[in-house]
């Protein structure tokens, strides 16, 4: 694949996208424009448009991100050990182009039990067709 430079993705992103999917940072909670977002789907990569998560393993955790259980394919998220702000946390990563995600965490729903907590900002969303 064709690597991006960092300033192709600064003219390309608006500032919190660029900040969240390339620089690692997070959007405020409830703050995104998929948190609350109910359609049927699929949640693409906002920066290469891979498909990472289904509207199906979607869930509200309360938390004012946009919250899976499960991934749309194993190979399409990368997971890397965060430890920054002094916490070890497991960062997700887009197995494609290395777009920041969001952090996996251990307290979600059966049938995983892992909580794919996602920034809106990172996010596109393919609604499917009737
Ligand atoms: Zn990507």
């Amino acid at each position: 694949m064709t690597v991006t430079a960092d300033q192709d993705w600064q003219n390309n992103l608006d500032e919190v996208q660029y900040q969240v999917a390339r620089k690692g940072a997070t959007e405020p909670p409830f703050s995104g424009k998929y948190w609350d977002h109910k359609e049927t789907g699929c949640y693409l990569c906002l920066c290469c448009q891979a498909p990472l998560f289904r509207s199906e393993t979607k869930y509200d955790s309360g938390s004012g991100w946009p919250s899976f259980y499960d991934v749309f394919a194993r190979d399409s998220i990368t997971i890397r050990r965060d430890q920054s702000h002094a916490m070890i946390r497991d960062e997700l990563l887009c197995a494609g182009c290395d777009a920041h995600l969001g952090h996996l965490f251990t307290d979600g729903p059966a049938p995983t039990g892992l909580r794919y907590c996602i920034n809106s900002a990172a996010l596109d969303f393919s609604r499917d067709q009737a």
